[in-house]
């Protein structure tokens, strides 16, 4: 019997995948305190506020797995996270982006923090790049989608909080992303539309991240 197509039997890995133990590893604050580049690493930015530990621990159905840095003078880490036992893939957690109120210096050392990982970690293997369903792409979105197509690493965007916005107005909201998205070099066309609250997107999402690490 089998009959299922490789898009169903990709899924269904994946869910097992995330259904089994996740676990917090290490914070870097330098790319030096990152662990061995043994296991190939599926990173998440976003700007801040844009939903990303909530999509982590939705994806990983992990409440409090990944908390909410909404400090902006917070230490800068990238807080990395092993999937599977033994670990077969890391989700790295960046750190957000876009305080209105940050100091000049931070956001200083975000970039030299994430281009750092972007373009000397060879096992990252693709970014998502998470963006509020409510607004679209921003310019501070822009300048990250700019520093992911400069250092070539391959991203797919997903749009958070789909649940806040009418059907009609997602539809427009994924329709302009994909036609910005089309206007980047490193990133994919689809557009993968989440709700942390609904758990609206998250079988794909996860699937998105074991196709992405080649397993
Ligand atoms: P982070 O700063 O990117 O880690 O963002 P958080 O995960 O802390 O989320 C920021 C705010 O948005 C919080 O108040 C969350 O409850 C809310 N939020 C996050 N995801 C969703 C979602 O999918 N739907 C709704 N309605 N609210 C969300």
């Amino acid at each position: 019997m089998s009959g299922a197509t490789d898009e169903e039997a990709l899924t269904e890995s994946a869910r097992k995948l995330f259904a089994g133990p996740v676990a917090f590893l290490k914070s870097a604050p330098e790319l030096r305190f990152l662990p061995d580049p043994t296991l190939p690493e599926i990173a998440f930015a976003g700007r801040s506020n844009v939903g990303k530990s909530s999509l982590l621990n939705r994806l990983t159905g992990r409440n409090g797995l990944a908390r909410t840095s909404n400090t902006p003078g917070r230490t800068q880490e990238l807080n990395i996270f092993d999937v599977g036992d033994p670990p077969v893939l890391r989700l790295v957690d960046m750190p957000g982006y876009g305080f209105a109120k940050a100091p000049k210096d931070l956001a200083r050392r975000w970039r030299y923090l994430v281009n750092d990982y972007l373009r000397g970690r060879a096992v990252l293997k693709r970014t998502l790049l998470l963006i509020d369903g409510r607004h679209g792409v921003k310019e501070v979105d822009r300048e990250v989608m700019k520093m992911l197509d400069d250092a070539a690493v391959g991203y797919r965007i997903v749009l958070t909080k789909a649940d806040k916005v009418k059907p009609t107005e997602l539809a427009e909201i994924e329709r302009s992303t994909a036609e910005e998205a089309r206007r980047h070099p490193a990133a994919f066309p689809e557009i993968l539309a989440t709700s942390s609250e609904t758990g609206a997107g998250m079988e794909m999402l996860r699937s998105a991240v074991l196709e992405a690490a080649q397993l």
